[in-house]
């Protein structure tokens, strides 16, 4: 009852929706809003509302909510985590259409989304590329398997940078079962291994990342539909507001690059002290590195060709920072390693995706009628039935599985 007093109820909310909507892109354009519904009775001009409630949801955690701004400045890639719809995939052809390349999504194995990547003509290198979320991999694994030791042994190969290490680690699931091996061996490997995955997925090997937005969301689960647009909306103005306090902090700190890529540069160049090397082509600018493990046990070699931006050990390509052995290489050939950390780390680069600005949405007096009506259905409606999970956190594809 109080929550009906606040937010309003839901038929009346429901029926909101699509003023607020008109009005969050009357007021700030370039938002994208698409809808899917089941047209009940197209005579009268009203929809039922079937799906819109995963639309609202895809579309907030894959940020189509806000719009040209935030797909058009973010990093390059996306996070899929539950549900299946073609608006997402919509989503990032309009983004292609505007010049954008180079997307990786990362999703579960969900057959509808394999589907949707499927059909999207569009959707190859250099456009994009769908990879799956190795934790996802690991689930599916574990519950045909079940065995934790193979389990632990699948993240270790799907987690390994190296093509040979990989092969290692796939040898040892042979050798322990060859059913887990084979099950394994019908997956793409590009697609939910770090060894053969060329770069793309900037080292995230799972959709945790997505789970950011989840903040955002909080404790808008279960409020009326227009409730949850509003609230997800001022949120976000919130989140975009703190980031850019952020890189402002970051370039009075005279930072170049986000604090993930400066931390990781510092410290594979604190680690290159330790390696030697032997340098070979002058025009490759190649050379092998030589390191040791700590404690002096082991040693390993490395292959560095600074011309092609690649090292063996595969960090390099994956994550898009020279690694401590391309470091070396670089001073070897007086070459400043820092000039070729990707522009995406860049602090402007960080400081320009949320530096967009978003207008305040003016009272309901101002907003547009649409030309249509949203009609509630009530066999939709989750049921609050007692003993269901009140928990006020937005769950992940794991916890949806
Ligand atoms: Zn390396």
């Amino acid at each position: 009852m109080a929550c009906d007093m606040v937010y309003g109820i839901w038929e009346s909310s429901i029926q909101k929706l699509p003023k607020y909507l008109g009005a969050l892109q009357k007021y700030n354009p370039g938002t994208i809003v698409e809808w899917q519904h089941k047209a009940r009775d197209t005579s009268t001009g009203a929809y039922v509302i079937g799906y819109s409630l995963l639309l609202l949801q895809l579309s907030m955690k894959n940020h189509i909510y806000l719009g040209s701004g935030f797909l058009n400045n973010s990093a390059d890639t996306l996070y899929e985590g539950d549900g299946v719809s073609a608006l997402f995939l919509t989503a990032m052809l309009v983004s292609q259409e505007r010049g954008r390349r180079g997307i990786c999504l990362i999703s579960d194995r969900h057959a509808g989304i394999t589907r949707a990547v499927r059909e999207c003509l569009n959707f190859v290198p250099p456009n994009g590329v769908h990879r799956y979320c190795l934790r996802r991999v690991c689930s599916n694994f574990n519950s045909k398997h079940k065995n934790v030791v193979l389990k632990d042994l699948c993240w270790r190969a799907g987690s390994e940078y190296q093509i040979r290490k990989f092969n290692r680690i796939m040898e040892e699931i042979k050798s322990q079962s060859l059913e887990a091996f084979q099950w394994l061996e019908r997956i793409d490997k590009e697609k939910w291994t770090a060894s053969h995955d060329g770069g793309w997925r900037c080292g995230i090997l799972t959709t945790n990342m997505s789970e950011c937005i989840n903040g955002v969301l909080k404790g808008a689960r279960r409020l009326p539909l227009t409730a949850i647009a509003e609230m997800t909306f001022q949120r976000s103005v919130h989140y975009f507001r703190e980031r850019l306090a952020r890189s402002t902090v970051m370039l009075a700190n005279n930072q170049l690059w986000t604090d993930f890529a400066y931390k990781m540069f510092t410290c594979w160049h604190q680690n290159s002290v330790e390696h030697t090397i032997t340098k070979y082509h002058q025009f490759q600018q190649s050379a092998s590195v030589v390191t040791r493990r700590p404690g002096g046990h082991g040693v390993n070699t490395h292959v560095v060709k600074i011309a092609n931006r690649e090292c063996y050990c595969g960090k390099w390509t994956q994550f898009g920072i020279p690694c401590s052995h391309a470091q070396k290489v670089c001073a070897a050939y007086m070459i400043n390693a820092a000039s070729m950390v990707k522009d995406y780390y860049d602090i402007m680069t960080y400081k320009n995706t949320y530096s967009k600005s978003f207008e305040p949405v003016h009272s309901e007096d101002y907003w547009d009628v649409p030309g249509f009506e949203l009609v509630h259905d009530p066999t939709i409606r989750i049921s609050s039935r007692p003993g269901r999970n009140q928990t006020t956190r937005i769950h992940n594809d794991m916890e949806w599985a």
